[in-house]
């Protein structure tokens, strides 16, 4: 399997080993229903979601609404999970009957950002009961999914990622296999440590730079072709900070979940991470002031207000 090379199979409704393909999605927020939306250019779709207007606006675009998590498994051999944690999955998984109602050899692929020890316990009951699990979680943010530039970070033995490897063609070329079940989960708590440290660092930075008579436009247009650049430069200042809107789609909330996560991957693996530890407690100062529903891109506020500079 190439890695992180686009990946050319027919994107039809059959797997590389000929499997026939009926898929679901159950979570269909701000990242699962821009998947949702992605997929359904290419195929038919069972969704479901606990909130009716998630589920609406999927119909709307040609999806099929099931009736509860049951009745989607049982109508399907492949079922996408996008939702907010693991404690989550394990209730779509086990409590609701995702589990007990997918057929035999069927195959749940869970993109929500989760922990890697609670994925590899339940794909270990999934397979016991003769179905299969594997991560898939996700990197780009709902305009990566519209764009079909996700990272996709697959944790799978090699034969089911080449099964699922014509819908992930479907939503992204940049597929990459990270290892065995969970090494998806753990990838994905690497890339969002490194970019939550990098948001903190710029903001403060940018903040510096106001506070000290910079042009924040112009400071970011020349970090961005200098060594201080990062998706913080090329994407999140000019699209979400300085347009004003101060929202990615990406909750205050989430992130600290993930950073959260990553921490406690460091403690249990005796691994420091002073800057990690740190940022999750600035998350959890934000979330605490300003609630988990509040966009990550409002972060900025609290470092305008620390120097007292405004950066638009
Ligand atoms: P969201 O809160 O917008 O959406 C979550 C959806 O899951 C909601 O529609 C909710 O109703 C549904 N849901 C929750 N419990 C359910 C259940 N038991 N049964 C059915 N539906 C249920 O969150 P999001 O931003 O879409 O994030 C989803 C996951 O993707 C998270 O793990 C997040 O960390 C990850 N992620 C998000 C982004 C982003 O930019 N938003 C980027 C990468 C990864």
């Amino acid at each position: 399997m190439a890695r992180g090379r686009a990946l050319h199979y027919d994107a039809g409704r059959l797997g590389a080993k000929g499997h026939a393909m009926t898929v679901g999605f159950i979570g269909l927020g701000k990242m699962g229903g821009a998947i949702a939306r992605r997929l359904l250019r290419h195929r038919a779709l069972q969704v479901f979601d606990l909130r009716a207007d998630a589920v609406a606006a999927q119909a709307a675009a040609g999806a099929t609404a099931a009736p509860s998590v049951a009745a989607l498994a049982a109508a399907c051999d492949t079922v996408m999970l996008c939702l907010p944690t693991s404690d989550d999955v394990r209730r779509v998984v086990i409590d609701a009957g995702l589990l007990a109602n997918l057929p035999a050899d069927g195959v749940i692929v869970d993109m929500t950002t989760g922990d890697p020890t609670a994925t590899r316990e339940m794909a270990a009951a999934v397979s016991k009961a003769g179905r299969h699990m594997i991560d898939a979680p996700v990197s780009g943010g709902p305009i990566g999914a519209d764009s079909g530039t996700l990272a996709i970070m697959v944790g799978a033995p090699d034969a089911l990622l080449a099964r699922l490897a014509p819908i992930f063609a479907e939503i992204s070329p940049n597929v990459f296999h990270a290892g065995q079940v969970g090494a998806g989960h753990t990838m994905k708590l690497v890339n969002n440590l490194t970019s939550a440290g990098n948001r903190l660092v710029a903001f403060e930075a940018l903040a510096l730079a106001a506070k000290n008579g910079l042009d924040p436009r112009r400071c970011v247009e020349i970090m961005q072709k200098s060594s201080g650049r990062s998706f913080m430069t090329e994407v999140i200042f000019p699209r979400f900070i300085f347009s004003g809107t101060l929202d990615q789609g990406f909750s205050l909330g989430l992130m600290l979940k993930d950073v959260t996560l990553a921490t406690k991957l460091g403690a249990d693996s005796a691994t420091p991470l002073t800057i990690g530890n740190h940022t999750r407690e600035v998350l959890q100062k934000a979330v605490t002031e300003d609630g988990a529903d509040a966009d990550l891109c409002t972060l900025i506020r609290h470092y305008e207000k620390a120097a007292g500079t405004k950066l638009v």
